[in-house]
């Protein structure tokens, strides 16, 4: 009996649209697998247009009831569905690790961080304000309030099944919104068991739906096309971020953007560098580097990068690989074939180009899309890697001399969402954090995400933020009453 078995009997297999579990309309379904072993783990309900336009029906029947819910009675379902959440986390993590690989430490954790978004927006939905002033000119007032958008389509990626698609449903249950979400054909399991969570919680029928595919486009694509939704919220690559961009102006529809990033890792020489070791480990391999805030590039000064690079591919080189629900195990797989193969093509490339392999750099063969932890060292900045996401257990280390010439290479980029940098210099902390082109940047840490704080990218890396008293107002709407006296 496989791991996964134990929790089967509870898993959600259906669509989730207007309060219930329910077949697509064409009876279709597809395969969920485990990337550690490429096995079955289940056929959930493959969405198509007509269910997309039915969660749409629902979405909008509702819409304006849960618009009029009190803040309080919002909360208080946001709130509820967190503490079951939690309750459930050892079920939840095995959920996640078996279709998505992570390791069972990282899945629980990432139960905490994505439930988070629920206990942070239950908090917020009772704070949405407004504001009243006197016309300057004296001839009456000026009355401002905020009113949900409407109904929102979410699509979200593999990586992290549950936070991503939290840090959406949440702040736009709070406000008021009703939710469609397609979550990634890799991982709908744990989408469907929040669905479940939260209806539990009290959440009625038709506020949310979550509708699995195997086809994206073609549950997303009718929807953009209907004037009833009002907004897209989307985490993933930017490629598809600007295809979703391009529909979404046909109906003028409010945006959020989560897109790719290629976050710079500066250790300077003057950084601690048992700190900035940890640090980089945690940037690089949390998640097996499958996140967009990974550290993509790793500038160390060239006087301390030799001995930078080898206690690092010792640590990296020392992980334990294997399936993520196996303890002891800090490495888990990538999500699929295509993924390692994009990483193998990433390192083949650095490696032709004259990068030293540190330690690893291939594939692992057998069952299951396995990668070695990699280090590779003195990465010419022509490589593909220097300028692409590597989304994967891989650390690219570069040298540079000075600050000017790193901070220049750092910003180029179309990218700008993460960033870290280590130093143990006030004056350059205040310099750096402020030249670098990132919506996120981490001092002396390598870990930034926090659901009070505002996530988000610039340049191409997105548009919007998500989680903090931002988050919120992504789903809101401004509107100014004038009055006369
Ligand atoms: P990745 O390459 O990491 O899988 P994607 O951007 O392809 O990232 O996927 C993120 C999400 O976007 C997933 O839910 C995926 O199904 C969805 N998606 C992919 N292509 C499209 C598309 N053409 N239209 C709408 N959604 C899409």
């Amino acid at each position: 009996m496989s791991e996964f078995d134990r929790i089967r009997a509870q898993i959600p297999t259906g669509l989730w649209i207007d309060g219930a579990a329910v077949p697509a309309a064409g009876g279709a379904r597809f395969a969920v697998t485990d990337p550690a072993t490429g096995d079955l783990l289940t056929e959930v309900a493959d969405a198509g247009r007509e269910d997309a336009l039915r969660a749409l029906d629902s979405a909008c029947r509702v819409q304006s009831d849960w618009a009029a819910t009190a803040p309080r009675e919002r909360a208080v379902i946001l709130r509820r569905a967190w503490e079951i959440l939690i309750e459930r986390t050892e079920d939840l993590a095995l959920l996640m690790t078996s279709e998505m690989g992570k390791t069972l430490p990282e899945a629980r954790g990432e139960v905490a961080y994505g439930g988070e978004f629920l206990r942070w927006f239950s908090e917020e939905a009772v704070r949405i304000g407004g504001r009243y002033t006197q016309a300057p000119a004296g001839n009456g007032r000026i009355l401002v309030t905020q009113q949900p958008v409407g109904p929102c389509l979410a699509i979200t990626p593999w990586n992290f099944p549950l936070a991503m698609g939290s840090r959406k449903i949440a702040p736009a249950l709070a406000a008021g919104c009703t939710v469609i979400v397609k979550p990634a054909e890799d991982t709908p399991l744990t989408m469907l068991a929040l669905a479940d969570i939260l209806a539990e919680a009290g959440l009625p029928a038709g506020v949310l739906s979550v509708l699995p595919s195997s086809d994206a486009a073609e549950v997303t694509a009718p929807l953009l096309a209907d004037p009833r939704l009002r907004k897209v919220t989307f985490t993933g690559s930017t490629r598809v971020g600007k295809l979703l961009l391009r529909q979404a102006a046909d109906n003028v529809l409010r945006t959020s953007m989560e897109l790719g990033g290629n976050a710079p890792f500066i250790v300077f020489e003057d950084a601690d560098l048992d700190q900035a070791l940890a640090g980089a480990m945690a940037a690089k391999m949390r998640n097996g580097g499958e996140a967009c805030t990974a550290a993509n590039r790793i500038y160390v000064h060239n006087s301390i990068r030799a001995e930078f690079a080898a206690r690092l591919a010792e640590k990296i080189g020392a992980l334990r690989v294997g399936p993520g629900h196996e303890p002891g195990v800090e490495l888990g797989p990538l999500i699929n074939e295509r993924q390692r193969n994009s990483v193998t093509a990433l390192v083949d490339d650095a490696v032709a180009a004259g990068a030293v392999v540190r330690t690893g750099g291939k594939p692992i063969d057998g069952p299951g899309w396995f990668f070695q932890p990699t280090v590779l060292d003195e990465v010419p900045r022509t490589a593909r890697m220097h300028r692409e996401e590597i989304f994967g257990p891989v650390a690219a280390v570069y040298g540079f001399d000075t600050e000017d010439e790193v901070v220049a290479a750092a910003n180029d980029t179309e990218f700008g969402l993460a960033a870290y940098f280590y130093t143990q210099n006030l004056d350059r902390v205040l310099r750096v954090s402020g030249a670098l082109e990132a919506g996120m940047v981490g001092v002396n840490r390598g870990v930034i995400s926090d659901p009070a704080a505002p996530f988000g990218g610039i340049k191409q890396s997105g548009l919007g933020s998500e989680g903090g008293s931002e988050g919120i107002s992504e789903y809101l709407d401004t509107k100014y009453v004038a009055l006369t006296h």
